[in-house]
């Protein structure tokens, strides 16, 4: 039977990458996305001219009422989702004495609540199937903290006790919950940080290199297959070794 898996904000980046890198493992895919239909969709023809079976649900996941709709066309196209990846998610760099308060709301919404959500509503078929698979994106940023974007790494260390915490509760119902905190990857969120930053994090980093969307594809992959079965709670880190 073909696995369906929901990937939230595969519209770009990550999220992209790692729609396409399922695609190709035979599985039904959902490209969740908020505001980039074009491209969405794109993906979604692209895969299927491919001979995928793929559907792109536009929902905010921050908005509950949205995520509820979005499972309700994915429960009458491909019935029950079998892999959740909690990806969608937005940042900012700045001081942290000039956060407004409605941009900490807005982080926390799409990186924290939006996961909550998403979760809750892939649950309750988990539960009932006794199967599941959650892979939450975090970042190393949530495990070692960045200048700048505080709100950010709170909301991505967030994640992971989110997930820690979660994979002790549904760990009996056979739901495996694990994190993945990619390194710098080289997506549109990391466009507006200057070549100099750039390449001070790829020196930084033991391989020499900045990430790719696949690279952090190929450990959710990894996550979401058998071959990972007794592993839950942990968090994997895709990161070149700047964080060792
Ligand atoms: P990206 O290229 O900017 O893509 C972000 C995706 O999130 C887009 O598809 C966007 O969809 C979606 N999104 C944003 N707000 C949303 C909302 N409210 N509802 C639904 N979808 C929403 O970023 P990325 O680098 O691939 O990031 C993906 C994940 O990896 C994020 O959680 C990020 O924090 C994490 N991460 C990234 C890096 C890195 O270096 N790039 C490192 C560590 C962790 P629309 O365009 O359709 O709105």
């Amino acid at each position: 039977m073909k696995k369906t898996v929901l990937i939230t904000g595969a519209s770009h980046g990550i999220g992209k990458a790692t729609a396409i890198l399922f695609a190709k493992h035979n599985y039904n895919v959902i490209i969740n996305y908020n505001t980039s239909e074009d491209e969405a969709k794109k993906i979604e023809v692209d895969l299927i001219k491919q001979g995928a079976n793929a559907l792109a649900i536009k929902a905010d996941v921050s908005r509950q009422d949205e995520v509820k709709e979005m499972f309700g066309v994915i429960n009458d196209t491909f019935g029950d989702i079998h892999v959740l990846i909690n990806n969608a998610g937005i940042s900012s760099q700045k001081l942290f004495t000039d956060v407004a308060e409605e941009e900490w709301d807005k982080i926390f919404d799409v990186n924290i609540k939006g996961i909550f959500n998403c979760t809750q509503f892939a649950l309750k078929s988990m539960i009932k199937n006794h199967f599941g698979k959650i892979i939450n994106i975090s970042s190393i940023w949530g495990l070692t903290g960045a200048s700048c974007e505080v709100v950010y790494s709170a909301t991505k260390a967030a994640v992971i006790g989110f997930t820690k915490a979660l994979a002790k509760e549904v760990g009996p119902c056979n739901i495996n919950v694990n994190a993945v905190a990619p390194g710098v990857i080289d997506t549109q969120m990391n466009k507006n940080m200057s070549v100099e930053i750039m390449c001070d994090l790829k020196e930084q980093t033991p391989l020499g290199v900045i990430g790719t969307g696949e690279d952090v594809a190929q450990t959710i992959l990894f996550l979401a297959s058998d071959n990972s079965k007794f592993i839950t709670g942990q968090v994997i880190s895709p990161n070149g070794g700047i964080v060792i």
